[in-house]
C-alpha cells in the first residue's frame, strides 16, 4: 500500500473540505495512519492544546475537553458539547432586505428577501465567518453534520474512544432550556 506522505495529506486538506477528505483518505484502504497524520497537520494549525478528535470545517474542530467532547474555534472559542448544533453559541449577523442583501448579491441572483434571508455565523473569539446559510426566514439553523464520532473510532479506526456515549442530537433540548 501506498505511503501517505504528510505533504501530500496537507494538500488534500487545502483542496477539500476536511470532512470529505477524511472520507477519502479512509475508503481505500484500513489505513488509520493517515488519518493520524492528517489530525496532526491539523493539530499544528490550531491555537488551543485540546487534542482533536474531528475537524468538522477549516474552523471548527471537536475536541477532547476536560471529559467532554466540545467544538472549538481553530482560536480556542468554545462552543460547548458537541451534540448540540454549534450555531446556537455563535455570533449571528443576519441579512433579510434588500438593502443589506444587495452587498452579497449582485442583481438578480439575489434572493427574495421576504422569504429567503441570509446568516452569516461568527467566532465570539476571533471573528471569523464560521459559516453563512442561506435560509427561508423562521427556518432553524442547519446542523450540517452531527457525526458520530463512537462508531467512527470504533468501526472505521479500530480504536474506540474511551467514554463511548449514546449517539443523540441535543439541540432542541438546549433551545428547549432557553424557554423555561
Ligand atoms: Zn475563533
Amino acid at each position: 500500500m501506498a505511503e501517505f506522505h504528510k505533504a501530500d495529506i496537507e494538500k488534500l486538506i487545502d483542496g477539500v473540505l476536511p470532512w470529505p477528505a477524511t472520507q477519502d483518505m479512509l475508503k481505500s484502504a484500513k489505513d488509520t495512519n493517515r488519518f493520524d497524520k492528517y489530525l496532526e497537520i491539523m493539530q499544528e494549525r490550531v491555537e488551543f492544546d485540546e487534542p482533536i478528535l474531528l475537524p468538522l470545517t477549516p474552523m471548527l474542530f471537536i475536541v477532547a475537553k476536560g471529559g467532554e467532547r466540545v467544538v472549538q474555534c481553530r482560536c480556542g472559542q468554545d462552543f460547548g458539547d458537541y451534540h448540540v448544533n454549534w450555531k446556537l453559541s455563535a455570533l449571528i449577523h443576519v441579512r433579510d432586505d434588500e438593502e443589506s442583501m444587495s452587498e452579497v448579491y449582485k442583481g438578480r441572483e439575489m434572493p427574495d428577501p421576504n422569504w429567503i434571508q441570509l446568516r452569516e455565523y461568527i467566532c465570539g473569539g476571533c471573528g471569523s465567518q464560521l459559516e453563512v446559510e442561506a435560509v427561508p426566514r423562521g427556518c432553524p439553523p442547519d446542523f450540517d453534520f452531527l457525526p458520530d464520532l463512537d462508531t467512527f473510532y470504533r468501526e472505521w479506526l479500530g480504536r474506540p474512544l474511551p467514554d463511548e456515549a449514546e449517539f443523540v442530537d441535543r439541540t432542541l433540548e438546549r433551545i428547549g432550556e432557553w424557554s423555561r
